[in-house]
C-alpha cells in the first residue's frame, strides 16, 4: 500500500513538484497581500497563473518544465530578494533547487551540472544582495521588517521539506532500480527462473555446509527444434514457459528450478533420495508430456528426457551435475521421453 503510493509520487514526480510550487506561490499571494506588500503578492499571483497554465497543459514528464521550474524559482527569489533587500531568504529555494535538480533532471548533456552551475550564480547573487541591502522598493522596507523573520522561518522550512521529500523518494528510487537489477542478474526474464549462474553461485556459497542426501535432475526438452521450425521461435517461447512453470509448480517449495541454457532446465532437490526424486520426475515427464500447449490455435505437446543423480555432499556438486548430464545423454541416445537414474 505505502510502496505503491510511493511508486505514484516517484511515477508522477515532475508533475506533482509543479502542484507543489503552484501551493507555495498561492500561498505566498495570500501572505505577502495581508501584509501589505502588493507587489509581491502580485507577482506570486503571475506565477501562480504561469503554473496554472503548465499544469493544465501539462501531458508527460518533459524535462522542460522542469527547466522552467528552475529558472522561475531562481528568477522568482532573486526578484523577492531585491524586493526585500535581500532579507527573505529566498536564497533557500535556490540551494533546495541546486540539489533538486540534480534528482529531477535526466542524466544527459551534463545538463545536471549546467543548471547546477547556473543555481550556483543565482545563489551567490543573492547573498550580495543580502550583504549590500539592494533593495528596489526602500518604501516597502518597514513592512518587510514587520514579516521577515517569519517569511524567512516558512521559506527554510518548505525547502527542508521539499530536500526531505526529493531525497527520500530518490532513495526509494534507487531501491527499487537495484531490486531490479538484482532480479535480472539472477534470473532467466523469459521464464522467470533462476538463472545457472545464480544457481551456481548459490551452490558454491553452500559447499561447505552438511547436507543431507540430494538430487539434482537435469531436463531437455526432446527435439526442441523441431518445434521452432514447425510453429516458430514464439511458439517455441510458449513451450519453454509451460515446461518451467510445470516443474515449478508441480514441485515443492524446497526444490529450486533453473533454467540452465536454451530448452535445459535444471531441478535441485534437496533431502531428497534416489527413490523420491525418481517418482517425482516420472510424474513431472508423465505430466509434460500430457500437456497441450496452445499457441496461436495450435495444440503443441513436447516431450522432456531428463538425467537425475543423487549425492551426499554438496562439495561434489559438480560432479553430481555432470553424471546427471551424462545420463541424460543416455536417455536421449535410447529412445527419448525418459528419466534415466
Ligand atoms: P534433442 O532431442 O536431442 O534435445 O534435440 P533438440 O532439437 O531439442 O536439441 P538441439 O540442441 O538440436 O536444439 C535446441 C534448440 O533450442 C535450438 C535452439 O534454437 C532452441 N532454443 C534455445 N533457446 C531458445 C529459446 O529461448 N527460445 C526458443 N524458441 N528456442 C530456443
Ligand atoms: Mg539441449
Ligand atoms: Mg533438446
Amino acid at each position: 500500500m505505502c510502496e505503491k503510493f510511493i511508486e505514484i509520487l516517484s511515477k508522477k514526480k515532475t508533475w506533482i513538484f509543479l502542484i507543489m510550487c503552484l501551493m507555495v506561490h498561492i500561498l505566498n499571494s495570500v501572505i505577502f497581500f495581508f501584509v501589505g506588500l502588493i507587489p509581491l503578492s502580485m507577482l506570486n499571483i503571475l506565477s501562480t497563473i504561469f503554473y496554472s497554465v503548465v499544469i493544465v497543459s501539462y501531458k508527460e514528464d518533459k524535462d522542460f518544465y522542469i527547466i522552467f521550474t528552475y529558472f522561475e524559482i531562481s528568477t522568482f527569489s532573486l526578484i523577492s530578494e531585491l524586493f526585500s533587500g535581500g532579507s527573505f531568504f529566498y536564497i533557500f529555494y535556490v540551494i533546495g533547487m541546486i540539489s533538486s535538480v540534480y534528482y529531477l533532471l535526466p542524466p544527459k548533456k551534463r545538463m545536471k551540472q549546467i543548471f547546477q552551475g547556473v543555481g550556483i550564480v543565482y545563489a551567490i547573487a543573492i547573498y550580495f544582495v543580502h550583504i549590500k541591502e539592494i533593495c528596489f522598493f526602500p518604501e516597502f522596507l518597514p513592512a518587510v521588517n514587520l514579516c521577515k523573520h517569519e517569511i524567512g522561518l516558512l521559506n527554510l522550512c518548505i525547502t527542508l521539506f521539499t530536500l526531505f521529500y526529493i531525497s527520500n523518494l530518490y532513495f526509494f528510487e534507487m531501491n527499487a532500480a537495484n531490486e531490479k537489477l538484482s532480479y535480472c542478474s539472477d534470473h532467466d526474464l523469459m521464464t522467470g527462473l533462476f538463472n545457472r549462474r545464480f544457481f551456481e553461485h548459490i551452490m558454491e556459497r553452500n559447499k561447505t555446509e552438511n547436507e543431507n542426501k540430494y538430487t539434482i535432475a537435469i531436463f531437455d526438452i526432446d527435439d526442441f527444434k523441431k518445434v521452432n521450425d514447425t510453429y516458430g521461435h514464439q511458439a517455441g517461447d510458449e513451450v519453454l514457459k509451460i515446461v518451467s512453470k510445470t516443474i515449478e509448480e508441480c514441485s515443492n517449495d524446497e526444490f529450486v528450478t533453473v533454467r540452465w541454457g536454451g530448452e535445459e532446465f535444471v531441478l535441485y532437490m534437496p533431502r531428497t533420495d534416489e527413490i523420491t526424486a525418481y517418482e517425482h520426475l516420472e510424474y513431472l515427464r508423465k505430466r509434460i508430456a500430457n500437456t497441450e500447449i496452445e499457441f496461436d490455435d495450435k495444440k503443441i505437446k513436447v516431450t522432456v528426457t531428463v538425467g537425475m543423480c543423487t549425492g551426499t555432499n554438496l562439495t561434489d556438486y559438480e560432479l553430481v551435475i555432470r553424471t546427471a548430464d551424462d545420463r541424460l545423454y543416455y536417455g536421449k541416445r535410447n529412445g527419448k521421453n525418459c528419466v534415466i537414474k
